[in-house]
């Protein structure tokens, strides 16, 4: 089968044939028929994220985003079948440990990050294993077709998370969301869907045209005002309820907490690049005066998965919405290039392998 394979940090993957994956006893196969390209994909490319062992190894097939039809099936695999079309995390579970238990598979003790971790290897290729299918191979309900879901990726899961859970967001509040890539504008469309008033910031014009196309209600130009903090400020008459830092510079984490009210909750998905390398210094004293609670949030567990299908069927959510093309394989090198300079807007899907 076709795949793209990391062969130096930095560098083109190498776009060429490898032998088929098969199935484990408790695994499935699933035919790649989506698979996003993300700022992760960007990390592992660039060798980052050693400090949390998720540097992809030298001869890794990179790739976490995908959606695919099972064509191969483990004996030992109870719920899963040949020809169904299925969701797939990209931080795969084991279902045993005391978080699996207790339905928080995406901190699974034992976990296998897809793309990222050996045993894992990617669906930027024409065929993805996935360990243990039971728990981590999503099958689609009806009313959601493979097309939605191609949006999914770990973007959209991610910030539904972050949304709906770690954040909390209700009907009303002021959220304020910095860095309009693939999370920030599923998470704008997300909040606007769970009711709330949101605010996108990005140095992007077409990233804040996307954004309000997707629900914001007020977008802020962080290069073209003074402080994109008091613009906020401005806003929501005295600062957000919740924020989100979508990207994990210090700047952007700074400006997200500092965007906060009074008992404002700091939502942290973006994960830090290798020159702050695992740490960003916060605005401490705010946090206490203000009594700021500030919270992480890791992917989605595969159990929860149900409550973005049921908003897909009904209309309120369109994953497809933050893709903005579909490309061939060979395309992911030039996409990954341009992620450098922040260059790429919306998400682009690998539909042709
Ligand atoms: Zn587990
Ligand atoms: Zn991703």
């Amino acid at each position: 089968m076709r795949a793209a394979i990391l062969e130096a940090y930095e560098e083109p993957l190498a776009i060429r044939d490898v032998d088929p994956p098969s199935p484990e006893p408790h695994g499935v196969v699933a035919e790649v028929d989506a698979c996003g390209v993300c700022r992760s994909d960007w990390h592992g490319w660039a060798g980052n994220w050693d400090w949390f062992d998720y540097k992809p190894p030298l001869g890794h097939i990179l790739g976490h985003e995908p959606s695919g039809t099972v064509v191969e099936v483990g004996p030992e695999v109870e719920t899963i079948r040949e020809g169904d079309e299925i969701a797939i995390p990209f931080n795969f579970a084991c279902g045993r440990c005391h978080e699996c238990r207790n339905g928080y598979e995406n901190l699974c003790e034992n976990h296998l990050g897809l793309g990222f971790q050996e045993g894992a290897p990617g669906a930027f290729a024409e065929r993805v294993p996935i360990p243990n299918a039971d728990i981590n191979a999503v099958k689609l309900p009806d009313g959601v077709d493979s097309h939605d879901v191609a949006g999914l990726g770990c973007r959209f899961m991610t910030a539904y998370r972050g949304m709906a859970h770690q954040g909390d967001v209700g009907r009303g509040v002021y959220v304020v969301i910095y860095g309009l890539g693939g999370i920030g504008l599923s998470a704008v469309h997300i909040a606007d869907a769970l009711g709330a008033n949101v605010i996108g910031v990005d140095i992007k014009q077409e990233k804040l045209e996307m954004a309000e196309d997707l629900g914001a209600h007020a977008t802020v130009d962080a290069e073209a005002v003074e402080d994109p903090v008091s613009e906020v400020h401005d806003i929501t008459d005295g600062g957000a309820d919740v924020s989100l830092d979508a990207l994990g510079i210090e700047e952007t984490c700074r400006n997200a907490i500092e965007s906060l009210g009074t008992r404002g909750r700091h939502v942290q998905i973006g994960l830090t690049t290798k020159e702050q390398a695992g740490y960003n210094s916060l605005p401490t004293d705010a946090i206490v005066m203000n009594e700021i609670e500030i919270r992480g949030s890791s992917g989605l567990q595969p159990s929860r998965y149900g409550e973005i299908f049921n908003l897909v069927s009904t209309g309120k959510l369109d994953p497809a919405s933050v893709i903005s093309e579909e490309i061939t394989l060979p395309e992911v090198n030039d996409k990954l290039a341009a992620m450098t300079d922040y260059g790429t807007v919306g998400i682009p899907v690998v539909t042709e392998f």
